[in-house]
């Protein structure tokens, strides 16, 4: 069997397309052990012959782990461990930027982090870690990503920046005002540490983003008792933003072509050069990481 060395990793609504079969047929649930726990959710799929790993962040069932207390480090390790060199993720955050539309399409290429209280990295006692952040989402996998999703959505926005909180709850309208000042397009709960933790294990990283609704101030929205988010999304937003998840595994499958078709080289696969040169680490990148 060749190398798999490709994974994505779904973000809301990932568990329902998997049950579904959107992606493919799932060949492989392969366990993981890490030091931070085991990992059991990654599925080895196959695509109409094209394999990858597939891991649902939020669980195999709905919602069944909250953004701040999905164990980031153990993912982003098993996939390490697996061969993974280069991972796609989704995301569905909420728009700062009022010029963008629900239901549209980004390919973020900047993050702020505003977690407050989760792990974000692995280097916590080896004095290991100080990266360059000039492009925090791998160049060519966001290229590859804006080629798949520009053949979808001919007004996907190439650029944006993430900004990640805490959650689960969402963000207050001072808070948006106050990222919005920040530079903020986007505001969302899981891409940070995500795409810090690949980049420290040398693994490339890049996200796609479905837009699902106005931060809190942006629009005037009824409160409305027991409905998705309490009213913030209309109905008519409901709709576009299912539209875009259903283009999901196409746009998936689309930029995975791209990314099986090119030669990996971008900067991540060296992010640690400098260490190793210094003779600070050797190649096992096990022996990186506190014992
Ligand atoms: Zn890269």
């Amino acid at each position: 069997m060749s190398k798999i060395n490709v994974a994505v990793i779904g973000g809301s609504a990932a568990y329902n397309l998997l049950k579904e079969k959107v992606f493919g047929r799932v060949t492989d649930t392969p366990s993981v052990e890490t030091p931070y726990g085991q990992v059991d959710d990654i599925k080895l799929v196959n695509h109409a012959g094209m394999k990858f790993y597939f891991l649902s962040r939020h669980g195999l069932e709905r919602y069944a782990v909250t953004a701040p207390f999905i164990n980031y480090r153990a993912n982003i390790w098993a996939f390490k461990e697996l061969g993974v060199e280069r991972i796609v993720s989704w995301s569905g955050p909420g728009i700062i930027n009022p010029n963008l539309d629900v239901g549209g399409f980004a390919v973020p290429d900047d993050i702020i982090d505003m977690t407050k209280s989760r792990p974000s990295t692995f280097f916590t006692k080896a004095g290991l870690g100080f990266i360059r952040m000039s492009h925090p989402f791998c160049p060519e996998l966001r290229h590859a990503l804006l080629y798949s999703v520009g053949r979808m959505d001919g007004n996907a926005v190439e650029k944006a920046t993430y900004l990640c909180t805490e959650g689960p709850r969402l963000e207050t309208p001072a808070e948006i005002r106050l990222y919005h000042s920040y530079g903020a397009d986007l505001v969302g709960m899981t891409l940070c540490p995500e795409a810090f933790l690949a980049r420290e294990l040398e693994i490339c990283y890049a996200a796609i983003c479905y837009l699902t609704n106005y931060a809190e101030g942006l629009v005037e929205r009824e409160f409305r008792q027991g409905v998705l988010f309490e009213g913030m999304t209309t109905g008519d937003e409901k709709k576009k933003v299912d539209q875009a998840l259903d283009l999901m595994p196409e746009v998936m499958a689309e930029a995975l072509k791209v990314v099986h078709s090119q030669p990996r080289d971008c900067q991540c696969k060296n992010a640690m050069l400098r260490y190793r040169k210094q003779g600070v680490i050797t190649e096992d990148w096990r022996k990186w990481i506190d014992p």
